[in-house]
């Protein structure tokens, strides 16, 4: 759970650009359209609460970037992530939830909770009584032009996700965190041999985790070795490292997963909002509240642990119910 109270000291104050004309003035702003934001919107408009959602740089959030999704409930046959968020959106404006397109690119929020403003695109004001950061958290990739290629033909970011597709093969993770070494826990009960590539040295990760790794027979640790280039011809085939000697050294692996940290979408927050170091924002256990009354979280931007779509839906769902209960104290 995140600790509450602690203050990124690295706040960067928004550019809040003039702009004529009247603000739009709404119940319910929900920033951000994965499960956390569509959730939110079921709720939040099922209550009669006419939310409006923008949907942010990546609409439909990261599950767009991903094929089958086979762990959501309710999907016996699995469903795509992008046709999964299609009906969520489907389901979110049944209700209607007012969806649109845009971002929101600086904020002011009133710290005694009153109205909120919220800058769309540069170009148009919102002043909302409730916001619902759903915004998410974006994987960090190496950086590699063949990574790019091979995305979703072998190259991934959820091994919960994606691992089933290699079962009995070999497969490598990248990263010597906590998630690389779950994620690696993970796909060692699924496929043949899992090689977990580390850039230094030591593991970062906890000395559990560590102690699961060391006690996983088909985790091969790969120490100082550093991903040179992902190599196959329509999908991932193999993986060219560079050891510690500065030599080449190939594996031959149908997956490759990366696991080198997550970066929450939250910097346009970070001069109002509690967060840890990393950006991701710090709701009151058991609750989507911020410590601004009327701002609520929910999704993968308040959730380094979990990261799955249904925490995330739960997530989004707390947060629509956190804010009609606060809506509802005020009048
Ligand atoms: P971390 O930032 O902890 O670890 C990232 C890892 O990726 C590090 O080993 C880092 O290497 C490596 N890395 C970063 N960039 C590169 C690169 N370009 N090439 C190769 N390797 C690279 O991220 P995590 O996602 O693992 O964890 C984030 C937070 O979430 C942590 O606080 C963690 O404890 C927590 N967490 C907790 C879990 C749990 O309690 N069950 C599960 C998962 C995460 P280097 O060490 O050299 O910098």
């Amino acid at each position: 759970m995140l600790e509450f109270g602690s203050i990124n000291t690295d706040k960067v104050e928004s550019q809040k650009p003039d702009i004529e004309g009247e603000a739009e003035k709404v119940r319910v702003l929900i920033l951000g359209s994965g499960p956390a934001g569509y959730t939110a919107a079921i709720y939040a408009s099922r209550a009669n609460l006419k939310p409006v959602m923008y949907q942010g740089l990546q609409a439909g959030g990261q599950l767009t970037t991903t094929t089958e999704v086979d762990n959501f409930p309710g999907y016996p046959e699995g469903v795509t992530g992008p046709l999964m968020m299609q009906d969520l959106q489907k389901q979110a404006e049944r209700f209607g939830t007012d969806v649109r397109w845009g971002m929101a690119t600086a904020v002011e929020f009133s710290k005694e909770g009153g109205s909120h403003k919220v800058w769309i695109d540069d170009e148009k004001i919102i002043e909302a009584e409730t916001v619902i950061i759903s915004t998410g958290a974006t994987a960090q990739y190496l950086g590699l032009d063949s990574e790019e290629k091979y995305k979703g033909f072998g190259v991934s970011a959820c091994a919960t996700c994606d691992g089933f597709f290699y079962k009995g093969q070999d497969v490598a993770v990248v990263g010597g965190g906590d998630t690389a070494a779950e994620e690696a826990t993970y796909l060692s009960g699924i496929c043949k041999k899992v090689y977990l590539i580390i850039r230094k040295p030591i593991m970062r990760a906890s000395k559990t985790m560590q102690e699961r790794v060391a006690n996983t027979e088909n985790i091969e640790v790969l120490y100082e070795h550093v991903t040179k280039e992902i190599v196959g011809k329509q999908a991932v085939e193999g993986v060219l490292l560079t050891n510690a000697k500065g030599e080449e050294v190939r594996k031959d692996i149908t997956g490759f997963f990366v696991a080198i940290g997550h970066k929450p979408n939250s910097d346009i927050f970070n001069e109002y909002l509690d967060m840890d170091n990393t950006g991701y924002i710090n709701t009151i256990p058991g609750t989507s509240k911020t410590n601004i009354p009327g701002v609520f979280a929910g999704g993968d931007v308040q959730d380094k642990h979990y990261r799955q779509a249904v925490t995330a839906a739960g997530s989004g769902c707390m947060a629509a119910l956190d804010a009609e209960k606060y809506l509802g104290e005020r009048y």
